[in-house]
């Protein structure tokens, strides 16, 4: 097979990775990539929202399959263009990728096929969105309505902070707020059958103890050993399942990943939000257990024929991902700087590292080019070892004002 990628993130290294592990694919291409992508895929510079061009170069390179990695992509409606010319995609259409693309959208679809989550208002004027704060009260919880990369929501006690989130976003979410640990668990489906993956958990906040502004992730861990056992069987019959069916009886089916972001509450499970892509770095530990040769499954998914694939095979293992981030994620982030330590991270073979904000500079150095730079993972007996592991490659990395979590995976 030949496969053709979509995004530049540790996400799509993630995939690229397992991808190029897969005896199935015989090419493996990216557009536009990073430098560590660079290492299993040949690399296109093509624009990632331009349509067009990705179907073009999809043709090109006879792909027969391309995964579309980010949100950005599949909401500027790139699946359309390549499936009209029969080319089969991963990833959801853009009607349908307005679960991750509206929170108003996924609220009504939730409401329409009874799936759980927080009570929730749809607001656009300061007085409307004054109301639903005292609706619901402290800690208040603010989201904007459009895409934000994972920081487009405040929960804070100051209501205004809340107000002028709200007022800065224009177009709100305001709902109630969920307590309870969350999980990720991410499913793979074509429409109609739906297949889940392992959960996995994720660290949103810049610093440690869950401090600080809410980023695209800094970290992830799989299994939950915590995690209440038949917790998939119930997601999927109260969550994944529902939502899958609800689109594909509004005529516009989903195909592709569908995650759902969940909070474990006193009350229940609840969905905190959907995406309808693959999470990162949720990606990095899921992909790391998973046994299965990733291209067929996603290929099923593509051409609908899910329902007939073999169980997926999982690890036992224990899989732990850092985040590096550069000085001043998630605000404003430095980028230029070189990075030293690359090599080192994964000579032993226990880590490996992952790209995702980085670039080739000029004299075959690896340069830090964006707000996440990178993802250390590793695989381990237990958390314990895999976090270990995990945390030996982040020591050999540096880069200036390089930051980590130093509490990814530790005992709760
Ligand atoms: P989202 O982009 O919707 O996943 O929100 C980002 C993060 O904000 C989530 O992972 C939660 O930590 C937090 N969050 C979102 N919605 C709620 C809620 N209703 N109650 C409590 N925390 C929330």
């Amino acid at each position: 097979m030949k496969v053709l990628v979509i995004g530049t993130g540790a996400r799509e290294h993630a995939l690229c990775r397992s991808l190029s592990q897969d005896p199935a694919v015989g090419e493996l291409h990216c557009a536009p990539g990073n430098a560590g992508i660079a290492r299993v895929a040949t690399l296109h510079p093509v624009d990632q929202l331009d349509g067009a061009a990705v179907t073009a170069l999809a043709r090109e390179l006879g792909a027969d399959l391309v995964v579309v990695g980010p949100e950005a992509p599949l909401v500027a409606g790139v699946a359309e263009p390549l499936r009209a010319a029969g080319i089969p995609v991963f990833g959801p259409g853009k009607e349908a990728a307005q679960l991750e693309g509206s929170k108003a959208f996924a609220k009504d679809v939730m409401a329409a096929a009874g799936v759980p989550t927080a009570r929730s208002y749809v607001c656009t004027t300061e007085q409307e969105a004054a109301a639903a704060l005292d609706a619901f009260g402290a800690p208040y919880v603010v989201k904007d309505d459009g895409l934000a990369a994972g920081k487009g929501v405040v929960v804070t006690e100051d209501r205004a902070a809340a107000l002028e989130h709200a007022a800065a976003c224009g177009r709100v979410v305001i709902e109630e707020y969920l307590d309870g640990p969350e999980v990720s668990l991410f499913a793979i489906t074509d429409g109609t059958t739906v297949l889940p993956l392992v959960p996995a958990q994720d660290f949103k906040r810049a610093l440690d103890g869950d401090q600080g502004p809410n980023t695209g992730g800094m970290g992830a861990y799989s299994p939950l050993p915590w995690a209440p056992e038949g917790l998939v069987a119930e997601v999927m019959e109260s969550v994944l399942q529902p939502t899958v069916d609800e689109l594909r009886h509004r005529g516009t089916p989903f195909s592709g990943l569908l995650y759902a972001g969940l909070a474990l509450t006193s009350r229940g499970t609840r969905v905190i939000e959907f995406n309808a892509r693959f999470g990162d770095p949720e990606t990095q530990v899921v992909l790391a257990r998973l046994r299965t040769p990733l291209a067929g499954v996603l290929l099923a998914a593509a051409n609908g024929t899910l329902g007939g694939l073999e169980p997926l095979r999982w690890s036992d293992e224990a899989a732990v991902t850092v985040v590096m981030a550069s000085e001043g994620y998630p605000a404003s982030p430095r980028t230029g700087d070189p990075i030293e330590g690359l090599d080192a991270a994964e000579a032993d073979g226990t880590a490996f590292v992952l790209h995702a904000g980085t670039a080739p500079g000029p004299d075959g150095e690896v340069l830090t080019a964006g707000g996440r730079v990178l993802s250390v993972t590793a695989v381990g007996a237990d958390l314990a070892e895999a976090r270990a592991k995990a945390y030996a490659g982040v020591a050999e990395i540096s880069f200036k004002g390089a930051q980590h979590r130093t509490d990814i995976a530790a005992a709760r």
